[in-house]
């Protein structure tokens, strides 16, 4: 594994809390930095360990963290991360996704009652789920933001990140592109499922309309690999399939 530089989709499994079993955080590193792109939830840290020294990047390299949004299945796993980091962490997200994060402002979608609801129904030797559902309720949310990004910033990892804002799904939610390898991290703004690229689901994305047009400005980029949170690398020709999720969206 080249651990010079590099993207990687990583692969957890496991989630309980609206990851549908498989998701899909990205590791973007190169000489000077290791970015990991979204935390999954609490439980996901060692399988985060273990993938990162599987391409070759130890989890002590890890120095930065983007968050697409504020979902607690992409900055569940914040705190266990930065208190797992032997340095600091520079967190980083959209302006508008930060009072959330740090808990401000209650998340838009997590509903407290309900997990509770359902860790009260669950039996006893359900151990392991319970156990997820009880770290769920207790360490959210997922901590302090300490870079606040906006629309077409250009961070100088991987080449030349660019911060690309794709409200709608959340209202500070983004996308990232790395121009130099074509790569599109597009976080929840777009998903991948039975074969195909997809919406955000309606009763997760509370302004749809805006969720479109996040759709349609991520189509006007020159996308050779595209990487769904939920669904991982498109299988196909990405700018070909992205051109028809746009298609479909006017
Ligand atoms: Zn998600």
């Amino acid at each position: 594994m080249n651990t010079t530089a590099g993207i990687e989709a990583i692969k957890l499994t496991r989630g309980f809390n609206g990851s549908q079993g498989v998701i899909y955080p990205t590791l973007i590193w190169d000489e000077g930095t290791a970015i990991l792109v979204d935390t999954g939830e609490p439980i996901h840290l060692e399988a985060i360990r273990d993938a990162m020294e599987q391409v070759g990047v130890p989890f002590v390299r890890m120095n930065r963290i983007i968050l697409t949004h504020q979902d607690i299945d992409h900055i569940g796993g914040l705190p266990g991360l930065v208190q797992a980091s032997a340095h600091p962490v520079d967190v980083m997200a959209h302006e508008e996704e930060k009072p959330y994060i740090e808990g401000l402002k209650p998340l838009i979608k997590l509903k407290k009652e309900l997990l509770q609801e359902k860790l009260n129904s669950l039996p006893e030797d359900q151990q392991e789920l319970r156990g997820q559902i009880d770290l769920l309720l207790n360490h959210t949310p997922g901590g302090r933001v300490s870079t606040v990004l906006k629309d077409q910033d250009v961070l100088p990892y991987g080449g030349g990140l660019t911060v690309i804002h794709t409200p709608g799904h959340t209202p500070g939610h983004i996308s990232l592109y790395l121009g130099q390898s074509k790569t599109l991290i597009a976080g929840d703004a777009i998903m991948y499922s039975e074969g195909k690229l997809r919406k955000p689901p309606e009763q997760f994305t509370p302004d749809m309309e805006q969720a479109i047009q996040s759709i349609l400005k991520l189509a006007k980029y020159d996308v050779e690999t595209l990487i769904c949170y939920h669904g991982g690398v498109y299988p196909g020709n990405a700018k070909q399939a992205l051109a028809e999720l746009a298609a479909e969206c006017r």
